[in-house]
């Protein structure tokens, strides 16, 4: 109660002290900004200790790409703290750590924006409360034969450190001799360990690669991912780009092969299987929708399709000749052209003719009712899980991910980002829902699944219509306990 009085008091004091912003300035500022969004990071609640960042979005009409916008503290607008321009391809500017709070009082601080070609300035802040004085977590290392496995002190990966090191070392073999069969290499291409980083908190889907691979590891993952499956999918990812280097890489193969490889998508399943379900099921899109925008489908059936075009490939013409013609695509205006006439060169046929094929494949096989209901839900599920990422922490959403450059965090001893993620009892009776819904998947147990759908279903429906949270006591609050999960490795 003495903070929160402290805060309210804090909180007023700005306006008291700064006579810089005068009403009529203000107003003008303020009508000005209505066309800018500013995100900060790491996620509310702010602390004292957070090294923020600020993301500013653009969603008026003007052109924005190229424009410089410069941040100040809004008392002292003379000091810039950073500039940056807004980028023409998302219409974000974004401010990675300009402010260390770790000097600052508790209260509202308060920030200045500008942009001096366009003569806009405004000011938008964040609530910062005390120090919580237990965020001791840091970056910490652990080498093994096939990675470099950098990881949080004080999480659940800490704890795991031997076990997980054992799935790792296991996985990349896999994956290399995966490869290796193909006769692409002799020697491991891996002239440096596979760098892979364990973060808490989910973002996206779970796992994301660049150079490096980033997984989600946490007891409590409410995307109910196979760490193994993971973590193989974004060694897949890693080995393909550092071997498979000439010519382009259209999505669908890229996708398809690190879904066929490490055994499924999120979970073990026949890639064959699950898409003859999605054909009975009337959910199959035709390749030629989505191959030139793969990550604009829906999510869960464009991998299943891509993982069963490879799995069909690797079947019709051997793994030696899928991944030969994989390795050397023409380049080509589209990814459609590049495949087609790779096909046409090759074996005379164009995408939409193989793609007859594989389908009259698939309705070869009899799908069996567990695969069915499993493929329906799985989709259904991922949709719900993004539909809570949205609504209630965007900054998880792969569309809105706030992934900063986890190298750069390392180095800077920087661990807010992804180290800590506080959760109001919303959260964690919605997350604890979705483990519900993937422990009912694991014990193919079809209607705990939709029951625990429909609920989750119920408790969004209710924050869209109303634009409100209702209280968490009437929505089961406290809960009573949270499924066990088996994604451990
Ligand atoms: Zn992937």
């Amino acid at each position: 109660m003495l903070t929160r009085a402290l805060i309210l008091i804090l909180t007023a004091l700005p306006l008291v002290l700064s006579p810089g912003s005068a009403g009529l300035d203000q107003t003008l500022q303020t009508n000005q900004a209505v066309d800018f969004t500013v995100s900060f990071f790491p996620v509310a609640p702010y602390h004292i200790g957070d090294i923020l960042s600020a993301r500013v979005t653009y969603t008026g009409l003007a052109e924005i790409g190229g424009v410089e916008i410069t941040l100040a503290l809004a008392d002292q607008p003379d000091q810039v703290l950073g500039t940056t321009t807004f980028s023409s391809y998302n219409r974000q500017a974004t401010f990675y750590w300009f402010f260390d709070t770790r000097e600052t009082e508790p209260g509202f601080l308060d920030f200045r924006y500008s942009l001096p070609a366009r003569d806009i300035t405004w000011t938008q802040g964040v609530h910062l409360l005390p120090d919580p004085g237990d965020r001791d977590a840091a970056w910490s290392v652990s080498h093994s034969q096939c990675c470099t496995l950098h990881y949080l002190t004080g999480t659940d990966a800490e704890a795991d450190l031997l076990e997980i090191k054992e799935t790792l070392e296991e996985r990349s073999t896999i994956a290399l001799s995966q490869f290796a069969s193909a006769g692409v290499f002799e020697v491991s291409p891996l002239t440096d360990p596979l760098s892979i980083v364990l973060i808490p908190v989910v973002v996206g889907h779970g796992g994301f690669a660049t150079d490096e691979a980033v997984l989600t590891y946490a007891h409590d993952n409410w995307t109910g991912i196979d760490f193994g499956i993971l973590a193989q999918h974004e060694m897949v990812h890693v080995i393909d780009r550092l071997v498979n280097t000439v010519g382009p890489r259209p999505a669908i193969f890229v996708e398809g092969l690190a879904v066929y490889l490490s055994g499924g998508h999120y979970r073990e399943g026949d890639p064959l299987q699950r898409a003859a379900a999605l054909l009975a099921l009337e959910m199959y899109i035709p390749i030629s929708q989505f191959v030139n925008d793969f990550y604009a489908a829906q999510h869960e059936i464009g991998y299943m399709q891509a993982a069963a075009l490879v799995a069909y490939l690797d079947r019709l013409w051997g793994w030696e000749t899928f991944i030969d013609f994989y390795f050397n695509l023409p380049e080509g205006p589209s990814d459609e052209a590049i495949i087609s006439s790779a096909l046409e060169q090759r074996f005379g046929i164009n995408l939409a003719e193989l793609e007859l094929d594989f389908i009259a494949n698939l309705q070869t096989l009899e799908p069996d009712p567990v695969v069915e209901a499993d493929v329906r839900l799985t989709v259904e599920a991922y949709d719900m899980l993004r539909r809570y990422q949205t609504l209630l922490i965007p900054s998880a959403h792969f569309r809105t991910a706030w992934w900063p450059p986890v190298r750069t965090m390392r180095e800077g001893g920087i661990v807010g980002d992804y180290g800590y993620r506080e959760k109001a009892p919303l959260n964690v009776i919605v997350e604890g829902m979705l483990i519900e819904v993937h422990a009912a998947f694991e014990a193919e147990d079809y209607e705990g699944v939709e029951s625990a759908l429909d609920r989750i279903s119920t408790i969004l429906g209710q924050i869209e219509n109303k634009g409100a949270n209702r209280s968490h006591y009437a929505i089961g609050w406290p809960i009573k306990r949270i499924p066990s999960m088996h994604n451990r490795p």
